[in-house]
């Protein structure tokens, strides 16, 4: 564990500079790594000796933002994937066999159901989705064929909270493993490990980037859970770039700061919402009105830049809104130095059934905004002129 503060770990844990005595990290953009002679070529392949084998599973700067994000989620290791949903897979097809059971929060990531629903049961897994916040679902679903317990926090897009510690609690009683996904939350918001959760997923092409580049995924863990993760990549490969290694690993050095300007706008923007007599509901954590408000500040330091809310009038009002807005993206994507906007139900969201929908909360007069690092005003005039338009 760092003596530092999550701040200068941020910048500063899992630093390495090479004979050149660069002061930013190197990228090593190689597939393979060569060797003095074959007898060192058999010590590193066998792993009797430490060192760089192959890029599919050792690289320098992938280790780097391995190392670096470890620490600041307060895991013992991580393992980077090249996507959140790469992170999925190796989470799924590294810990779950035919007849093991995974029970799952409704409202999670519309990839992650399709994942589920179509590539993990047709191996003889069974999924089993209750609602995130009824304990005594989780209770009643948790069996002893449970391996894995799985939920968003908070959630895209309806800003659920969900409670880790009492979860873990229920998933650790019949020997389950938690995993959690805190994509919105980011490890600078909330660190599940210590709260009682085993395994922490993360999409870093959010976030962690920050600005929309590229894409990235990990899974962080105690070392014995990623060695398991480990073996699967070195088999699968769905390893991260060293590239978009390097990019993410300069987006930890900034996620602190700009998480903090992320939660203050939106929940500037939030009030500024609820307030408005054409939104029926916003849903973000950082308004005292919201059901989760309590938890969300007992779990999380701060609230974070993504929120939804509702309008009425469906489809046709929501997508009047998205059109007429001028300095937003229309884009699926969150976690964006730039505010985005998207029609979960017909994007995101588009690939589930219309049950699926309902039951996920899903309708057609919803709105999600990630709530970028413009100045606040003018994002807050480009809401109110896009409302303002609609009958
Ligand atoms: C984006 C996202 C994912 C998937 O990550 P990718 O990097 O897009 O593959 C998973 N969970 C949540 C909450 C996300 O927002």
């Amino acid at each position: 564990m760092s003596a530092y503060k999550d701040a200068t770990n941020a910048i500063h844990a899992a630093t390495r500079q090479t004979q050149e005595q660069e002061n930013s990290e190197a990228i090593f953009v190689t597939s393979s790594f060569a060797y003095a002679s074959a007898e060192e070529a058999a010590g590193k392949f066998s792993g009797d000796d430490d060192g760089n084998v192959y890029s599919r599973f050792t690289n320098p700067t992938v280790e780097l933002f391995e190392k670096r994000l470890a620490t600041l989620e307060k895991g013992e290791a991580a393992i980077a994937t090249s996507s959140g949903m790469a992170a999925l897979m190796t989470l799924a097809y590294s810990l779950l066999s035919a007849g093991d059971r995974v029970v799952c929060s409704r409202n999670i990531f519309g990839s992650t159901v399709k994942f589920f629903n179509t590539y993990t049961t047709k191996f003889g897994v069974e999924v089993v989705y209750v609602d995130a916040t009824d304990y005594e679902a989780w209770q009643a679903a948790i069996t002893d064929k449970t391996r894995l317990c799985y939920f968003e926090t908070p959630s895209n897009p309806l800003y659920e909270v969900v409670d880790v510690a009492k979860v873990a609690e229920l998933a650790h009683a019949k020997n389950a493993l938690l995993c959690v996904d805190t994509v919105l939350a980011t490890p600078a918001l909330q660190n599940p490990l210590t709260q009682g959760a085993d395994i922490v997923m993360q999409s870093a092409t959010k976030f962690i980037d920050g600005q929309g580049r590229c894409l990235g995924g990990a899974l962080i863990a105690s070392q014995e859970i990623v060695d398991v993760f480990t073996a699967f990549m070195r088999s699968a490969g769905p390893c991260m770039s060293p590239f978009n290694a390097w990019v993410l690993l300069n987006g930890l050095e900034t996620l602190s700061l700009r998480m903090k300007a992320h939660s203050a706008s939106a929940l500037q923007l939030a009030e500024y919402l609820e307030a408005h007599p054409k939104v029926l509901k916003v849903n973000y954590g950082g308004l005292p009105s919201h059901k989760y408000h309590q938890l969300a500040k007992q779990q999380q330091k701060d609230f974070g830049g993504l929120l939804s809310f509702e309008l009425e009038g469906g489809r046709p009002s929501a997508w009047a809104f998205i059109n007429s807005t001028k300095l937003m993206s229309i884009t699926g994507n969150l976690g964006d130095s730039k505010t985005l906007v998207t029609h979960p139900a017909t994007t995101t969201h588009g690939r589930l059934t219309d049950e699926e929908k309902a039951k996920a909360g899903i309708t057609e007069g919803l709105i999600r905004v990630s709530v970028g690092l413009e100045d606040i005003e003018d994002i807050i005039a480009d809401v109110e002129a896009a409302l303002t338009q609609l009958p």
